[in-house]
């Protein structure tokens, strides 16, 4: 049920005449508004920086987005000049949810009210609010997914799987790999389901950076030292470059391809899917979650309530974010045509 939260965090309660917190009394229509996102990891990223962009300045605002392909004290920069310049609202998408402490605080001085995006700020106290896809949600569904493809392949388990996990420093990684365990984890327990080579835990999971490459000497590693006359039948991987990076180990071994999960609904995905390579993936509309993003800046401007429909799950170890939460949606190849009907670049490669 959605809870209703005042501009600064609180249950509603102030009465309009006060103005003791910034957040809620609004601001200048043409306020900057500052956008940090992370490396161009994924699709998602690069889609978001022109989303930003047009939406932000059609909505009549100054947006300043900037990448930060070279890392955590790139970041830190351009947040530290972002609030020097002024901007009202800080929008961050984080490298490193736990390196930006000083740069927020420098925020919360300055009365700029700060917005997580798709990934969680942690261990501050200086972090807003929350917008993002469910991440456990679509850890859920990628474990599910696993299961189901690899019963539609072969009928009788046991399993044998390997786990992939994102990096991290980015917090969303855990919270998928725990969403998949949730699913997985009682059918390893019962024997259903195999990890060939043991490597159960996150850490032992973890891809550092999301970097494609990282993934592939660890799959390639796995193979040589596990599967010399086993069979392969699935591997979860938490995103799409990954899952590629792991399908070309397989393919690069000679072996039979597994069943592999994704996320981010990238182009080459979506068409590895078409082609019987790649088994899911997730769908996590872009332009919806920047959409959304954009509304909670124009709620802040007018000084008005924000909507907020999961006040409780995210805890970043200083204080519970109030986070707007979208529903992700998983994509076979049997529903990718209805899944991408609203994405005409997406339908396309569905045909
Ligand atoms: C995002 C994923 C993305 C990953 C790597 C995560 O924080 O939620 O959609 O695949 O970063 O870029």
């Amino acid at each position: 049920s959605a809870l209703t939260l005042t501009g600064c965090g609180r249950e509603e309660a102030a009465p309009a005449t006060d103005d003791s917190s910034a957040a809620t009394s609004g601001f200048d229509a043409g306020a900057g508004i500052g956008v940090a996102l992370p490396q161009k990891t994924s699709e998602n990223w690069v889609l978001a920086e022109q989303l930003f962009n047009d939406g932000l300045t059609e909505a009549g605002y100054e947006p300043d987005v900037q990448f930060a392909n070279s890392g955590v004290s790139e970041q830190q920069n351009q947040i530290s000049s972002m609030i020097t310049n002024g901007v009202k609202v800080l929008v961050v998408g984080a490298i490193d949810g736990a390196q930006l402490g000083t740069q927020l605080q420098q925020a919360k001085d300055a009365g700029i009210t700060v917005i997580a995006y798709d990934r969680l700020l942690t261990n501050t106290e200086n972090v807003d609010y929350y917008v993002a896809y469910d991440n456990f949600q679509v850890g859920e569904l990628q474990g599910q997914a696993l299961l189901d493809g690899m019963e539609a392949a072969k009928p009788e388990g046991p399993y044998n799987i390997e786990l992939f996990a994102g990096s991290p420093d980015d917090a969303n990684a855990k919270v998928f790999f725990d969403g998949a365990m949730s699913i997985l984890q009682p059918e390893i327990d019962n024997g259903n389901v195999v990890v060939v080579s043991g490597q159960e835990t996150f850490d032992q999971a973890v891809t550092q950076g999301w970097k494609a490459e990282n993934a592939q000497k660890r799959m390639d590693t796995l193979l040589s030292g596990n599967y010399g006359s086993t069979e392969l039948d699935g591997v979860l991987s938490p995103n799409d470059t990954l899952a590629r990076a792991i399908l070309t180990s397989v393919e690069g071994a000679g072996k039979e391809l597994p069943v592999v999960t994704g996320q981010d609904s990238e182009v080459e995905s979506v068409k590895s899917i078409m082609a019987g390579k790649q088994y899911s993936t997730i769908n996590k509309d872009t332009s919806a979650l920047v959409e959304h993003a954009i509304e909670m800046v124009n709620n802040l401007q007018a000084g008005e309530e924000l909507e907020i429909n999961d006040p409780d799950s995210y805890d970043n170890g200083v204080k519970t974010v109030p986070a707007y939460l979208l529903e992700p949606q998983i994509v076979t190849k049997e529903n990718a045509a209805e899944a991408y009907a609203n994405n005409p670049a997406l339908a396309e490669l569905t045909k």
